[in-house]
């Protein structure tokens, strides 16, 4: 199989197949067909892409999967008389060309009329004829279809299609709010009998046209009657958008995510904290990707020492002398519950089958709360590498520790006297320790990495404690910064190859921060 078929059959299998489009010979048509052909020069790179792209004149070409559900609910014999409306690219057009006997695409743009006509010829695709014009008039003198597929989205199924379709004929279309449209399909029963399924969710460019939307994509254009135009609720845009899962330990559940497999980072969030079922949830997630896909960084909104005492304990280094015991400030039920231990006992199980250590997946905190814990681990660790640095790092460091074991405090003390009593000595800290990377890194390259993060907490802490104090978005957007900034670190240190897993809501909040 050459490396084209192969992305093909991939895309199909883990974004088609697994979504539950069962119709072989619409996955067939889907492996067929070249989608690379079908997107601007610049985006061919993006081409299999689980998504739409955009393409020439402000278009777009729709995800692959959509493209498929699509074919497969129009019920597509291989004689059919199809007419899409939208044939955009000309991407699905060539698609229904696989699996009717005739295809007349209309495209309202002649510019991508032209390039379309171009890609079919080019391609081989004689059986699909593409049109320049309003397809909301439909074909007359082409009807009646046995399929009219309608690729954009309008308020309301046009009568005018509606009316070319032969008896036992189906449409199926977007229909809805120009943002978001529920797929629809209509089945023609008898002469003036039809028969509307809602399909789920989606998103479409608008239709434009005669008994489309206006020009600006947001009035309806049409006098028609509403006929599949009721608004959704958001139960149903819920219910569209929501996929049926297995039980948590069956291996089918994993493998639901294998469309993730090829990001670097996966981010696995939720509203709340969560309950048990989210918890466990998302450590099969975490156990497929690391299990099957090489995952080697799981990062976690936690703090960053409590963490390291369970990251040495997973990958089987020694523990730190001295070190805190994890996890005992509030909320202490966030991450030393059950199911959490469940997944750390798996995580040093399954790395203890890893010979070569760097494979070892990690567990890591990038949250700033415990500064003491990273005091305390940076002193320990400069005690042992370099004890003329400890010394001076323990007069620095010696400004906050009246407020350690309280830090909150610190902000108030800090404000009373006028200035931000400890920000240079911490600052001047960070700045030594990391000025020593060469000479430090070279023996325990991750006990440096340990001392070093923790080191930027202490800083970023030091501040985030000051600015608390006057309350207000800024001290969530420093802690949000530092946590992003963290996982940058992480991905630095563990080179190309580290993926990360990364869990509760840090970057929906990262991004509000940055
Ligand atoms: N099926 C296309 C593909 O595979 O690339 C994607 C189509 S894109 C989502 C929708 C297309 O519908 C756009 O190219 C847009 O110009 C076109 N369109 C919108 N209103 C139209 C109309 N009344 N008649 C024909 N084409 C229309």
């Amino acid at each position: 199989m050459s490396d084209h078929e192969e992305t093909l059959r991939r895309m199909v299998d883990v974004q088609i197949a697994r979504r539950g489009v069962r119709d072989a010979a619409v996955l067939d048509a889907m492996r067929a067909v070249a989608r690379e052909r079908f997107v601007p020069e610049g985006l061919v790179e993006f081409a299999f892409e689980d998504g739409p792209l955009p393409i020439e004149v402000g278009q777009t070409i729709s995800q692959p999967y959509v493209v498929a559900a699509m074919v497969e609910a129009a019920e597509i014999g291989p004689g059919d008389h199809v007419l899409e409306v939208g044939a955009g690219s000309g991407y699905a057009a060539a698609v229904l060309g696989q699996v009717a006997g005739r295809v007349i695409a209309i495209e309202r743009h002649g510019e991508l009329a032209r390039l379309a006509r171009a890609r079919m010829s080019a391609l081989g695709y004689d059986n699909v004829d593409v049109r320049e014009g309003d397809g909301t008039l439909g074909l007359p003198e082409e009807a009646p279809f046995d399929a009219i597929l309608v690729a954009a989205g309008g308020s309301e199924v046009p009568e005018t299609l509606k009316q070319q379709l032969r008896i036992g004929g189906r449409l199926v279309m977007p229909v809805g709010e120009p943002d978001v449209q529920t797929l629809c399909k209509v089945t023609r029963v008898a002469e003036d009998r039809f028969e509307e399924e809602s399909l789920g969710a989606v998103t479409f460019v608008p239709l434009i046209g005669a008994h489309g939307r206006a020009e600006d994509g947001h009035r309806s254009a049409s006098n028609h009657s509403p006929g599949a135009s009721r608004k959704q609720t958001v139960p149903e845009m819920i219910a569209g958008a929501a996929e049926p899962l297995p039980d948590f330990d069956d291996p089918a559940f994993g493998r639901l995510f294998d469309r993730y497999a090829d990001r670097r980072v996966v981010l696995l969030g939720e509203a709340s904290h969560g309950t048990s079922e989210f918890y466990r949830a998302r450590a099969a997630i975490t156990r497929h990707l690391v299990e099957h896909y090489g995952f080697t960084i799981v990062a976690v909104e936690a703090d960053w020492p409590d963490a390291a005492t369970v990251d040495r304990y997973v990958r089987h280094r020694e523990p730190r002398a001295g070190a805190e015991k994890p996890f005992e400030r509030f909320p202490t039920w966030m991450w030393r519950n059950t199911d959490v231990q469940a997944f750390i006992h798996w995580l040093r199980e399954h790395n203890a089958g890893i010979a070569e250590r760097s494979r070892r997946a990690g567990f890591y905190g990038l949250d700033i709360y415990n500064m003491s814990a990273s005091i305390g681990a940076v002193l320990d660790y400069l005690d042992r590498v370099d004890p003329e640095a400890a010394k001076v790092a323990r007069e620095r460091y010696g400004c906050l520790t009246p407020w350690q074991k309280n830090p909150a405090t610190y902000g108030r003390a800090a404000l009373s006297r006028g200035y931000a009593e400890c920000e240079e000595a911490v600052i001047e800290q960070c700045q030594a320790l990391l000025r020593k990377r060469l000479d430090y890194g070279k023996g325990d390259s991750d006990a440096f990495l340990d001392a070093a993060q923790n080191a930027r907490l202490i800083a970023s802490a030091e501040r985030y404690y000051r600015i608390m104090y006057y309350g207000g978005a800024e001290s969530w957007n420093l802690r949000d910064t530092h946590m992003f900034e963290t996982l940058q670190h992480l991905l630095d240190a563990k080179g190309p190859d580290g993926a990360v897993s990364l869990t509760r809501t840090a970057l929906h909040k990262m991004h509000k921060g940055l």
